[in-house]
């Protein structure tokens, strides 16, 4: 970058009163209309050239989803977790990307990083990093129209996540942030609670994470899900597609259209279940 000052500090100047978040998606937005961007998939790898990242290494050995680090011949480099899918990898990268956004990132000698996956040594640089990182990978100039044009769904969701080439999740996570309703992502894993870690007790499907926009009540992490009750079934195969009360895993009752379907993760080599819902509300 020919400027003194890291892309953050020139549109602080620019935008006093704006939060960091929009700057950042302002920023990511900027770079898309820099590169001529105008369909889907975007080049991750173009959007890391553009900011002067020489290589994108996929590495099978990382335990980290990414990392940004200066080699030692001071050109930077990107490596991403060789086993996650690919659209996790194209998150991660854009991810590591916005990292360059900010002051002093030059000078650290690098940045590890698991992003959208729990708390990190500094929470805030990697949330936004996230924020950038989902405008990089659907720009709201083309997604904005498109999620206009799908129906509210899961299949709707797959043809977004094959459209961009992004992960269910992270294509989840975006659609409910554009969707002009409240509406939620809620992911599912069959595991113990943290608290039974190390212990015989059998693991049942939890909520991993919730992604909700507009108005809702607290989703309960790690909360487990009623015997019988929509994720349950998808848990079970069935393909869920109805209007139900929420309870339990919220801390209050809430009737909202559930789709909700069994999709495995592959983790480490092995499928783990894994339950994806998406689910807007409806008035009670
Ligand atoms: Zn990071």
């Amino acid at each position: 970058m020919a400027s003194l000052f890291s892309r953050l500090e020139l549109e602080r100047a620019r935008r006093p009163t704006a939060t960091d978040a929009d700057r950042v998606r302002t920023i990511a937005a900027e770079l898309i209309d820099e590169l001529g961007i105008t369909q889907p998939p975007v080049d991750v790898e173009m959007v890391a050239s553009m900011l002067d990242i020489a290589n994108v290494v996929a590495d099978p050995a990382l335990v980290e989803a990414g990392c940004l680090f200066c080699a030692g011949d001071g050109e930077f480099e990107i490596r991403v977790r060789g086993t996650d899918s690919l659209g996790r990898q194209r998150f991660t990268i854009c991810h590591e990307c916005s990292h360059t956004f900010f002051p002093g990132f030059a000078t650290k000698v690098q940045y590890r990083c698991s992003p959208s996956t729990g708390p990190s040594q500094n929470p805030d640089l990697e949330a936004l990093c996230d924020v950038a990182a989902g405008e990089l990978l659907f720009p709201s100039m083309l997604f904005v129209a498109d999620v206009r044009g799908t129906p509210f769904g899961l299949e709707g969701l797959e043809e977004l996540a094959d459209r961009y080439k992004g992960s269910l999740e992270a294509t989840g996570h975006r659609l409910v942030s554009t969707w002009p309703e409240p509406s939620a992502l809620l992911i599912f894993t069959v595991r113990q609670k943290p608290s039974e870690a190390r212990t015989t007790a059998t693991p049942r499907l939890r909520l991993d994470s919730a992604h909700p926009e507009g108005g809702w009540p607290f989703f309960r992490r790690h909360k487990s899900v009623a015997h019988g009750d929509v994720f349950d079934r998808a848990l079970e195969g069935e393909v869920v597609s109805e209007t139900t009360t929420i309870s339990g895993i919220a801390t209050e009752p809430v009737r909202a259209e559930v789709h909700a379907q069994l999709y495995p993760l592959i983790v480490g080599g092995r499928p783990r279940a894994r339950v994806v819902a998406l689910v807007r509300r409806v008035a009670s």
